[in-house]
């Protein structure tokens, strides 16, 4: 491997539109970026997604009106290039490579985890083309090359959200030299078989990521439609401020509990390395932004406020364990088991509540694994509300400010204690934004 590298990875809206991807391409050259990371352009991978559903259902109308939208979208954009002949064409080996897998997936009436996932492969890959295409014409001296991310961010077999194989994906990255401009695809792998993985939702950062991880980059750059990582979601709450300096543990934090802004794998493999991560708007890139580091000079008790949405709460309940021992560890098992992860549990001796994301209801193999031990009641359209900070517990009159600021709110679980770094409760959906912003009034703005 030769020199040193500056990984930067573009989101879907950054993709989104010729201008948003001259816009990003200039960033790319000003910040003299090695290797490109793109995800689809906005909406795509939504639409895809669409797509392969109705195709497994049987309605050709719907999937043939979708598949029309797609492609012409592509298509005005590629129009718009000049010189655009191979790129072009490669552009129309995708639309075919749609088509056929579509119509076998119409024909069969299945839809296949691995199928899905090399179906929802194209979005990065016909962004990637066309990036790759603007960046070329935009740095003619530079040696810009297509890098198909399959054969370097290697996984396991787990369609739908692959696990990567770090090793496997430092080898592979050993053959990339930084004399060059890499346009590679955020989202996306494969397994040892080849076939096309997916690392799950949002998962282009965590490509980055692992890019940056592989190829010992001195920086990770993300760019995004906001100017960096602010104190609670800038859509929900508009005093929300953009936090110049993170730590790694609390942007792993906010991450991990709901702040979309970044993928929750992001930050474990910057870390690894000790890679300073940077995240700002493509938008409007000479805005400060925010940057994550091992080390931060200003650690406040509670730094953000997040909100994870679409989530479930299961209550299990066994009677007959009232004074018997091990329904937690059975429980946890059948989760564990299942690959399903937990985020906030709360427990009484007969019963545990655990919330989960809504997806997880639709896990038919789980839900009957769980009505053999107990019986379990559903309660859904709720949202997690996490306080995020580095020592929570410091704060002068925590629980009693945090009760003031959701007093008219009902709370269904919460759990403080745990960690010094997050407190997390339940309440429905349609009265979070409100919540949130007087959480943000009581321990942000009020701590200015
Ligand atoms: P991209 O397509 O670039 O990956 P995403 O939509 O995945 O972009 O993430 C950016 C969005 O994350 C922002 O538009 C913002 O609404 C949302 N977001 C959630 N929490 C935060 C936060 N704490 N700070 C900034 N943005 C946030
Ligand atoms: N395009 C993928 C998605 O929408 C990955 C990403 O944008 O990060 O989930
Ligand atoms: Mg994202």
């Amino acid at each position: 491997m030769n020199g040193s590298f500056i990984v930067s990875k573009f989101g879907g809206t950054s993709m989104g539109t010729l201008e948003a991807m001259e816009r990003s391409a200039l960033i790319c050259l000003e910040r003299e970026s090695n290797v490109v990371v793109v995800s689809a352009t906005s909406g795509t991978t939504d639409q895809l997604i669409r797509i392969a559903k109705h195709a497994s259902l049987g309605e050709n109308q719907n999937y043939e009106k979708e598949v029309f939208a797609l492609k012409e979208r592509h298509q005005a954009m590629m129009n718009e290039f000049q010189n655009n002949r191979d790129a072009n064409q490669g552009l129309q080996n995708y639309f075919t490579e749609l088509d056929l897998l579509i119509q076998n997936i119409f024909l069969l009436k299945e839809l296949t985890p691995k199928a899905h996932d090399h179906i929802l492969s194209l979005g990065e890959r016909m962004s990637s083309l066309m990036f790759r295409e603007i960046l070329q014409q935009k740095a003619p001296q530079k040696k810009v090359i297509f890098l198909d991310a399959r054969t370097v961010i290697k996984t396991d077999s787990h369609f739908g959200k692959a696990a990567p194989d770090i090793n496997e994906i430092a080898l592979q990255c050993a053959t990339l030299g930084s004399e060059n401009i890499y346009v590679t695809q955020g989202f996306i792998g494969s397994d040892s078989e080849g076939n096309t993985t997916i690392l799950g939702r949002g998962g282009s950062d965590y490509s980055a990521a692992l890019f940056a991880e592989g190829l010992k980059a001195s920086v990770l750059e993300i760019w995004t439609d906001v100017a960096g990582i602010a104190t609670t979601d800038p859509r929900l709450c508009a005093k929300a401020r953009i936090i110049p300096e993170l730590s790694y543990a609390e942007a792993s934090e906010m991450a991990q509990y709901g702040a979309k802004i970044l993928h929750p794998a992001t930050i474990a493999p910057a870390v690894r390395q000790s890679i300073p991560v940077f995240v700002g708007s493509s938008f409007d890139q000479h805005k400060p932004g925010t940057w994550i580091r091992n080390q931060v000079q200003d650690r406040p008790a509670v730094r953000a406020i997040t909100k994870r949405s679409h989530q479930s709460l299961l209550t299990i309940t066994n009677p007959d364990m009232l004074n018997a021992y091990g329904f937690m560890g059975t429980v946890f098992d059948i989760f564990g088991e299942h690959r399903i992860s937990v985020d906030c549990v709360t427990t009484s001796e007969i019963a545990i509540a655990v919330t989960v994301d809504h997806t997880t209801l639709e896990n038919k193999d789980l839900m009957t694994h769980l009505n053999q031990i107990g019986s379990i009641q559903v309660e859904t359209d709720f949202a997690l509300i996490s306080l995020i900070g580095n020592d929570l517990f410091s704060r002068e009159s925590l629980a009693k400010a945090i009760f003031t600021s959701v007093e008219s709110t009902s709370v269904r679980m919460m759990s403080l204690g745990a960690s010094p770094y997050n407190f997390n409760f339940l309440i429905k959906e349609n009265v979070a934004k409100d919540c949130i912003e007087r959480l943000h009034q009581t321990f942000i703005e009020g701590q200015l």
